[in-house]
């Protein structure tokens, strides 16, 4: 299978926002749009995204998981960076016609089809740096992954920053296209520099998240993360797994944690940490790299505990085990 990400299915859903209107959705080549060089995405990042998943299960059924939140998501992320209010209905009905169109094409267990909804400002004046875009483009694409973990989950070296910052603090919440170019250069310092993985940006000792996923810390029979607040994107997979720690007895504690309360616990042999996003679900972490110095997490290798996290996440998004939260929608 193609590396993650690089293969698209042929069309693409798209709407276009005008006089204060959405037009009709129609399916069009994925491998084009039409835009003016001067359009307003191109010069002041007036975009953002979505990343969910489609699943195809044994009786044949295509099933997209939570959706709901997805789209909630985005209409917070359009509102916040200013541009047109979404129709969530009308995306919904976008994506679920478009999977449906390439039902056949949804790769079984462990991979699924990507479904990335991208809204975009398309005003053409470059003289709008301190103003909405009136116009945009709002469509979904759709890429079929294969297995995330086809070479082993090799658990993760991650830079514990507390200098630098993802994005600016009041973009954290929102899945916006400037953020991950905001983390992109210190990410390839940490990767050069000292072979990490990952940042995880702690500002003044705040352990938020990665660049593209959330951070959970597993303690024994305790999950610890940072409680929603402003600062960071509030990951669909982060709540699916606080949900389903909690189905399966463990306690959930959803508070501030600090690097030296991180570096504390993970000296413990039962302590296990993980990166959480749709793309991945769960990835092992470890080692931690602090002022130059590493840090084994627990015992360094995936934990067991994120493996059945992440098994049972698995198993629901798969079929394999009762949908208890009615996280799925047959399309
Ligand atoms: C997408 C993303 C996540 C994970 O969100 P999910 O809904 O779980 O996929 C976490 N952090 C950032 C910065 C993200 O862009």
């Amino acid at each position: 299978m193609a590396m993650f990400g690089t293969e698209f299915m042929p069309e693409m859903a798209l709407t276009s926002y005008s006089n204060n209107n959405w037009s009709k959705a129609e399916h069009v080549a994925s491998d084009s749009i039409s835009m003016h060089p001067g359009a307003h995405v191109l010069h002041y990042s007036s975009t953002c995204f979505e990343g969910l998943k489609a699943f195809s299960h044994a009786d044949g059924s295509i099933n997209i998981f939570r959706m709901d939140q997805n789209l909630n998501r985005f209409e917070q992320s359009s509102r916040l960076l200013s541009l047109p209010e979404i129709d969530k209905q009308q995306v919904a009905d976008m994506i679920i016609e478009l999977v449906r169109k390439y039902k056949a094409d949804v790769p079984l267990p462990p991979g699924s089809m990507y479904i990335r909804p991208t809204h975009i400002g398309t005003e053409p004046s470059i003289g709008k740096a301190a103003a909405p875009s009136l116009t945009s483009l709002l469509y979904v694409l759709l890429s079929p992954v294969g297995d995330y973990f086809a070479g082993g989950a090799k658990p993760l070296r991650i830079l514990l920053d507390e200098k630098g910052v993802r994005c600016a603090p009041h973009m954290g919440m929102i899945k916006s296209g400037g953020n991950y170019a905001s983390a992109l250069g210190p990410i390839l310092a940490a990767k050069d520099s000292v072979q990490a993985d990952q940042i995880l940006f702690c500002p003044d000792g705040d352990v938020q998240e990665t660049g593209a996923a959330n951070f959970i810390l597993i303690d024994g029979n305790e999950v610890i993360t940072k409680a929603l607040d402003t600062s960071f994107l509030h990951g669909v997979t982060r709540d699916s797994v606080l949900t389903i720690a909690k189905d399966l007895g463990m306690t959930v504690s959803e508070r501030d944690i600090c690097v030296e309360e991180l570096l504390d616990r993970a000296k413990k042999p039962n302590v296990e940490a993980a990166l959480s996003g749709t793309a991945a679900v769960l990835t092992p972490v470890g080692t931690f790299i602090h002022n130059n110095i590493e840090h084994q997490v627990g015992t360094g290798k995936a934990g067991n505990t994120t493996l059945k996290l992440r098994q049972t996440l698995n198993d629901i998004q798969w079929g394999k085990q009762a949908d208890t939260h009615n996280w799925l929608l047959k399309v």
